[in-house]
């Protein structure tokens, strides 16, 4: 099977691992792939503070340049038996558009490959990061009042994230577009997010936009799901909006997890980054 896989982390990352991205490139040769994306998370702006507690969200903007040059090493030595590209997985950080806009100004030229994600909410003046932990969760359901509240202010961002300017090297495929159910066994929700997902997929498709089928969210102990699920997948594919595997790898061991649990119909659509 040809294998692509368009979301890969590194360990320019602070919270992954320190595998060299050697044993990715060997592990991912190992496992058929003919393509792979590094899309590390990018420097944040300036002005922006990483909620996470252990503020550990992204790479430092002076890790930058060696990222990239070290990639360029790989895709030179790798030339012919793997297509490997240079991306970053941006964040949409509510607020802090033209910052984001003025850094992809900036980053942009050197990427081929990049994905825009959703892991910060905003509450008034504040933001928080979504996915850090269990017990952040929990807090920042105490600070919205319910997790329905969490739900309905994670798609709102996320339509937001679609509708805005970040100019001309704005990501094409949105990461993870059910970020928010990574806790969902232990703090349920009557929110619909299936419907909310469902409402935003036009926007999606007249965007030209991608979304990343990201396994990881399958081996999440609370999630156990797909990031979006699959009945998300099977329209998005009706609707001819582009499918981009992504293993969201932090350690070589997890490429190309979940390929088998995807259903042979939405292997189909996978395309190529
Ligand atoms: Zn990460
Ligand atoms: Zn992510």
């Amino acid at each position: 099977m040809d294998i692509f896989d368009g979301h890969v982390h590194t360990h320019y990352c602070p919270h992954g691992t320190n595998a060299e991205i050697s044993a990715y490139i060997e592990r991912a040769l190992q496992l058929g792939y003919s393509q792979i994306s590094f899309t590390e998370h990018a420097p944040l702006p300036d002005t922006f503070s990483d909620p996470a507690p252990t503020r550990d969200s992204s790479m430092a903007i002076d890790e930058f340049r060696s990222y990239i040059e070290e990639l360029k090493d790989y895709q030179r030595a790798y030339a012919g038996r793997i297509t490997i590209k240079i991306g970053l997985e941006i964040d949409y950080i509510e607020g802090h558009e033209e910052e984001t806009k003025q850094l992809l100004s900036e980053l942009g030229p050197n990427l081929a490959d990049s994905i825009l994600s959703v892991h910060f909410l905003r509450l008034k003046d504040e933001w928080f990061c979504l996915d850090y932990s269990e017990k952040e969760f929990e807090r920042i359901i105490g600070r919205f009042g319910t997790t329905e509240a969490v739900y309905d202010a994670y798609y709102k961002t996320l339509e937001k994230a679609i509708l805005s300017d970040l100019g001309p090297y704005k990501p094409k495929r949105l990461g993870h577009l059910s970020l928010v159910s990574k806790f969902q066994k232990k703090y349920p929700s009557s929110y619909d997010s299936t419907r909310q997902m469902l409402s935003l997929l036009p926007l999606i498709k007249q965007k030209g936009y991608q979304l990343d089928v990201n396994t990881a969210g399958l081996f999440k102990p609370l999630c156990k799901e797909i990031y979006p699920p699959e009945t998300i997948l099977h329209t998005a594919a009706n609707m001819g909006i582009p499918l981009v595997y992504g293993s969201d790898s932090h350690h070589p061991s997890d490429l190309g997890r979940g390929l088998d649990a995807l259903d042979p119909a939405i292997l189909e659509h996978l395309i190529k980054p």
